[in-house]
């Protein structure tokens, strides 16, 4: 998926004043989100005829050729969604503006929410889909590395790690870091063609790394102190640290930790990006790509890295 239709994003608002005056209707909202979705105006999802009649506050069309019912939020992460657009389109706000997200606790305020859990599975809703399918592999130079994080809920966790000299991070919860597992998370993430840098690990060889060009350097606490060769890996993992307990106080559980992974590193290459505007419209028009997942697999949360690898 692209960035979409230029205007989408150069026009969103920035400021929470813009919002307020770009979005003061749910009419707004939903313009907006038929022109993400369709380009303009709502097509049938059967037979793609534009003749549509509006029914339900326009949230639901009916297809004059062939009667087909399409709501707006069908096939997309809104599906089911009985709260207005622009409550969605706040959390987006709140979640794209800030520098480091928001907490689950912190969204329930500003929303006005009752229940902590309703804002907390609409973050993941939206964290969820913050993953394009077909992302670019990181080339070139990469550093490898894995690192552990913790916290009172999360126990010890195993974070693998992959960064690029221009700066992306890729970053995989994982149960071991042996050869299989590596190969998986190396396959997924890194270019054919990436030269390889890592410590001196046995499981970074021929087998997990393919052909891929690699440089194991193992380095003392003292060399490591003068010229780190991971240095882009371990700055992203403490960055990653800091994130965790900043903004979610350590209330991230194991079986989520993924979650917050594709969302730290959504943020992370996205740093150099200028523009709350930008990302805010790009948030939406994943959630308006993706499919809804279900509460229940909200719930239980994607399974630590290896179990659940894509088979391509
Ligand atoms: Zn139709």
């Amino acid at each position: 998926m692209s960035d979409g239709n230029d205007d989408l994003w150069r026009n969103f608002p920035k400021t929470a004043i813009e919002f307020d005056r770009t979005f003061a209707t749910e009419g707004d909202c939903v313009a907006y989100w038929m022109q993400a979705r369709w380009g303009s105006e709502p097509a049938c999802a059967r037979c793609g005829g534009t003749r549509v009649w509006v029914e339900r506050n326009g949230r639901l069309f009916e297809c004059a050729a062939c009667g087909h019912q399409t709501s707006l939020t069908s096939g997309t992460v809104l599906e089911g969604t009985r709260k207005p657009f622009k409550l969605w389109f706040r959390a987006v706000f709140e979640i794209s503006s800030r520098r480091n997200g928001i907490s689950a606790k912190e969204l329930q305020r500003i929303l006005g929410f009752g229940s902590y859990e309703t804002a907390w599975t609409w973050l993941h809703k939206i964290r969820g889909s913050l993953v394009r399918p077909k992302r670019e592999p990181l080339g070139e130079g990469v550093e490898i590395d894995e690192a552990f994080v913790g916290g009172k809920r999360l126990g010890k966790s195993m974070v693998l790690v992959a960064t690029e000299t221009d700066g992306r991070v890729r970053l995989a919860h994982a149960l071991t870091n042996d050869e299989e597992t590596l190969k998986a998370f190396a396959d997924a993430n890194l270019a054919a063609d990436a030269h390889v840098t890592s410590d001196g690990h046995a499981g970074y060889n021929a087998t997990s790394l393919g052909e891929r060009t690699h440089e194991p350097i193992v380095q003392t606490n003292a060399e490591r102190a003068v010229s780190d060769t991971l240095q882009r890996a371990h700055w992203s993992v403490s960055m990653l640290k800091r994130w965790l307990i900043g903004t979610h106080a350590g209330a991230v559980k194991a079986r989520h930790l993924q979650a917050y992974l594709d969302e730290f590193a959504f943020r992370w290459n996205r740093r150099k990006t200028k523009g709350v505007g930008r990302i805010s419209a790009r948030t939406i028009a994943m959630l308006v790509s993706h499919p809804a997942r279900t509460m229940r697999a909200i719930v239980d949360g994607a399974r630590p890295y290896p179990l659940f690898m894509p088979a391509a």
